[in-house]
């Protein structure tokens, strides 16, 4: 068979990919490609600017804003804090400072409680975890990304593995806000599709959430039954939710003794936090407490009328006229949720095997999503620790 060939073929370039390309390159393996659905790279790796639009995470700046992941937590997590380290990105500490704001169902005004920072230690990285992703990014070789192409297929065939792969243009669910969104902001489901290409390679990572694998992608022969269940099993870490931010040009809430943290019964958000920039733009953000299947029937120019409406009941009237905002529903993105994860608890799955042990699959095929990491799993902490191992044992079995 002839075509476009790969010793390592890695599907999905958010954390997980992507380190698995450098850390494949560093140790000498040149042959790798890096298959990329969405046409950005991160996953669920995302940041707005403080004027609302989503950012270019190929591109260091400090003024984002996570609607993604924020935090990691150094003393429970000593590898990923290793990795941060290494690769040079300056952190910022969870603002914590003053009182909560408490807000229960119903209509009773707001109270500020004396709360203790919880002592979790949370660390975000300034520019927003972004900053991972172009760090990552200008350590890979050219040409080995291939963004826009979606993994349809992968087949056994004459001792090699087969990847089709088809250009995806557009439309990968709904990300909203005053600051517009560009090519990858309309209600999407898997999105226009353009001509398929046919890969080859020795073995395959499968980077992306196991569940995703499972439901998305066409194994040819079929993984083996008790492997798929598992993966099928594995609810996606934090797919169900939506994640509203709101910029400002002060933090005027600290000035007012407020930490800018928020629990609420009444909603639309159940949580929220500062996500400032020291010295840069000021930020709130929080969880939309909706659940999935109720925001898929509210557009999102309601829910964020809502989400400032509540910003303005809990932190004073100035907080209703951010100078951008923006919410990002991972339930409606097709590239990081299914139909199953629309109501799926907020546990973290227990991981799911990582590959066949007999048959076809084994030794040609293994995940490396963060769902995959038994110590961390669905964290990006677990995509450091998935793909280091998966790249282990890869490199391993390679001739
Ligand atoms: C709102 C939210 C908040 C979070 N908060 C935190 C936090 O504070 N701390 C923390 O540790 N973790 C947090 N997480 C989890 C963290 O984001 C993930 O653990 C981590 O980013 C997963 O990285 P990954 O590379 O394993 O998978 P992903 O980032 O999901 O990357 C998978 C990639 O595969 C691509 N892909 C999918 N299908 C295909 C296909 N068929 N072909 C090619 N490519 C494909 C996708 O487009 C995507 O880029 C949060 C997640 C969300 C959504």
């Amino acid at each position: 068979m002839t075509g476009p060939s790969a010793r390592i073929a890695i599907v999905g370039g958010g954390l997980g990919g992507l380190l698995a390309a450098v850390l494949l390159q560093q140790q000498g393996v040149r042959e790798v490609v890096l298959f990329e659905a969405r046409e950005r790279l991160g996953g669920r790796i995302l940041t707005a600017g403080a004027d609302g639009a989503l950012a270019d995470p190929t591109r260091v700046a400090t003024d984002r804003f996570d609607l993604g992941p924020s935090w990691f937590w150094p003393a429970a997590q000593p590898q990923l804090d290793q990795f941060v380290d290494a690769l040079g990105l300056p952190r910022v500490a969870q603002f914590e400072d003053g009182d909560v704001m408490v807000e229960r169902a119903g209509t009773q005004a707001p109270v500020r409680v004396r709360a203790q920072p919880d002592g979790a230690g949370s660390v975000r990285l300034a520019g927003g975890m972004a900053s991972l992703v172009a760090a990552l990014s200008a350590r890979l070789e050219p040409g080995c990304v291939r963004t826009g192409e979606a993994v349809r297929r992968i087949r056994r065939v004459d001792g090699q593995v087969v990847l089709e792969v088809e250009s995806v243009a557009g439309r990968t669910g709904r990300t909203g806000g005053t600051g517009g969104t560009g090519a990858i902001g309309a209600i999407g489901a898997i999105g226009e599709t353009g001509e398929a290409g046919t890969w080859r390679a020795e073995q395959v990572l499968l980077a992306l959430p196991p569940r995703l694998a499972e439901r998305s992608i066409g194994f040819d022969p079929p993984l083996p039954p008790e492997l798929a269940r598992r993966w099928r099993d594995t609810p996606t870490w934090m797919a169900p939710h939506a994640k509203y931010v709101a910029v400002y040009d002060t933090p005027f809430w600290q000035g007012e003794g407020l930490s800018g943290a928020a629990r609420s019964g009444r909603g639309p958000m159940a949580e929220i936090h500062d996500a400032s920039v020291p010295g840069g733009p000021a930020a709130l953000f929080g969880f939309v407490g909706v659940s999935a299947t109720v925001r898929r029937g509210v557009p999102e120019d309601v829910l964020r009328t809502h989400c400032r409406a509540q910003l303005a009941r809990l932190f004073g009237e100035r907080a209703a006229t951010p100078l951008a905002d923006v919410l990002k529903d991972w339930a409606l993105d097709p590239f990081t949720a299914t139909a199953e994860d629309a109501e799926s608890g907020g546990q973290h799955a227990a991981a799911p095997p990582r590959a066949a042990h007999e048959g076809a699959w084994a030794g040609r095929l293994a995940g490396i999503g963060s769902e995959w990491s038994p110590a961390f799993p669905g964290y990006l902490a677990g995509a450091v620790d998935a793909a280091i191992e998966g790249v282990r044992e890869a490199v391993a079995r390679l001739d």
